[in-house]
């Protein structure tokens, strides 16, 4: 047993307010306080110290063939400087060293499970789970096109999640991929697909009721249409009212916060937005926050990537392509600039939306990594949201067209330490309907990080004390000291297994691989036995 002592805690799932008190670790999990302790007992003394839940990041593109894809188009060292794209070593290793202890991969094509889980299965110490990318793919816009009955719809999306041994759903410009292959360059809300005759809203809505009438712990993950096209705030909140009140997660909002006014034609519709977020409780979101410097873009949202060509940094051809007739996939690098207005608004737009949104419970920090920025950012976007006048600073280094066309100098909050503890941890853990992470509370997994006080939250986010994964000792002084295996978490909803009658055929006939191949056996999740599978059964 391991017991952290006197340490001040963060625990916002549990009270609003930080207290010193002791933390009991034991088999992996937070115990609550023994009554007598018989064990040996590892004591660590954190008086002053700062504990929190180990953070979790639900959206970074972290595994799979478009992150290995993109690893090759710019591969580390071709820019001085240049990490956006670590190894799958790195990634986990990098991300305990900030103290994040799990991590989902957004944008699994079902028939890329198999190499995104053999990607996430090298990544130590961190949990992993995937999200499966559905309302692309040809078996699905036909059953909406046929008027199939919700219950047709839920078993193949829960089929699916098994199939691909994935935690949640994501839906790219619903349709919209599709249609790119039919020549339409871009499918608004209510627009037709000229080859089903189905509209995005359509899509949209029989996958949010499917999600919700299968009660998954996470809702439909929503990557909306017109991704970064100046004007797209009006298909944003259309979107949003679409769902007619069911829950839903909008990823990346920055790049979906863009109005189309003012002397350039761009401005900030985060304002407007965030109002509207503001009376949906339903609806939760990640930010994808751009920062400075290099990355590299990468997306199933192919039309929007093709759209991009021309914009490529360095100078170099980009990757488009169709992924198995699923989805598709847009790899372009990409550098933000301080001195682009473009650039520049998009940064005081994703700080807006954090300023903005009042709830931190319904925002979670990301940056969509590696799409706005390298996750390894995040200690300074903290500090962004913390520090009114070192955001004032960065304000002023940029075009100053950026303060006439948003209104983040007037803002004047400052994000607590309970609130980033929320955003990063409790809040992004409720976002997913994890009840075993994100809090301190008995039950919860041994996941626990200890900062040391430091009046820059850059410098304090950026070199934790101590990480402490599934209980042991994985990080100490900013270091990792212990790689173990990260887990997965994947989730089992019921379907009907006579589904199958009707997808192996469709599997033979149009997919190069037969069905049986494509399933996952949960035994290929933990191939050398030391891999933990978290099962999530649906939303109590
Ligand atoms: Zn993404």
């Amino acid at each position: 047993m391991i017991k952290l002592s006197q340490g001040t805690i963060y625990d916002p799932l549990h009270s609003p307010q930080s207290r010193v008190g002791d933390i009991y670790l034991e088999n992996g999990q937070i115990v609550a306080a023994p009554i007598q302790i018989n064990t040996p007992l590892e004591q660590h003394d954190l008086s002053g110290k700062i504990v929190m839940a180990g953070a979790i990041d639900l959206h970074s593109h972290i595994a799979g063939a478009a992150v290995n894809l993109a690893r090759l188009l710019l591969p580390k060292g071709k820019v001085p400087k240049l990490t956006p794209l670590p190894t799958t070593w790195d990634t986990g290793r990098s991300y305990a060293e900030m103290g994040y202890t799990c991590a989902f991969e957004p944008a699994i094509i079902p028939h890329n499970a198999r190499h995104a889980h053999l990607e996430m299965q090298d990544i130590p110490i961190i949990d992993t789970g995937g999200y499966v990318v559905l309302g692309n793919e040809d078996y699905l816009l036909s059953l909406i096109a046929r008027a199939a009955s919700p219950q047709q719809i839920q078993d193949y999306v829960a089929w699916m999640l098994a199939a691909t041994q994935t935690y949640a759903v994501k839906v790219v410009n619903a349709g919209g991929i599709d249609a790119f292959k039919f020549n339409q360059r871009s499918l608004q809300l209510d627009e037709a697909h000229s080859h089903y005759g189905i509209t995005p809203r359509q899509v949209l809505q029989r996958l949010t009721s499917a999600v919700h009438n299968l009660n998954l712990p996470h809702a439909l993950h929503i990557h909306a249409s017109n991704l970064g096209v100046a004007g797209n705030v009006n298909s944003t909140l259309a979107t949003l009212d679409a769902l007619e009140g069911l829950p839903a997660h909008l990823t990346h909002l920055q790049f979906h916060s863009y109005a189309a006014t003012g002397e350039y034609g761009f401005a900030s519709g985060a304002a407007l937005l965030a109002d509207k977020i503001n009376q949906m409780p339903e609806i939760s979101v990640d930010v994808g926050q751009v920062m400075f410097g290099q990355t590299v873009t990468l997306s199933a949202d192919t039309p929007r990537q093709a759209a991009m060509q021309g914009f490529a940094h360095p100078k170099q051809p980009q990757f488009l392509c169709d992924a198995h007739g699923q989805a598709g996939c847009g790899i372009m690098p990409f550098r933000y600039k301080h001195h682009s207005f473009v650039h520049a608004l998009q940064w005081a737009i994703g700080l807006e939306l954090f300023l903005l949104i009042k709830n931190p419970w319904q925002i979670c920090l990301s940056t969509d990594h590696p799409n706005g920025a390298p996750f390894s950012s995040y200690p300074h976007l903290i500090r962004l949201l913390m520090d009114r006048s070192f955001r004032n600073d960065c304000l002023q280094q940029l075009p100053p067209a950026v303060q006439q066309y948003s209104q983040l100098a007037s803002l004047t909050r400052e994000y607590s330490l309970m609130e980033i503890a929320m955003i990063s941890r409790a809040g992004v853990a409720k976002t997913l309907g994890l009840s075993n992470r994100g809090h301190l509370g008995a039950g919860a997994l041994a996941d626990v990080v200890v900062y040391e006080p430091h009046q820059n939250p850059e410098v304090l986010f950026s070199r934790p004390l101590y990480v402490f994964k599934n209980g042991k000792l994985v990080v100490q002084n900013g270091k990792v000291i212990h790689s173990p295996c990260g887990g997965v978490q994947t989730i089992a909803p019921e379907f009907d297994p006579q589904i199958e009658r009707y997808l192996t055929p469709y599997w033979t006939d149009f997919h190069a691989q037969a069905l049986q191949g494509f399933k996952i056996h949960p035994d290929e999740l933990s191939l050398d036995g030391q891999r933990a599978i978290y099962r999530q059964a649906g939303r109590n």
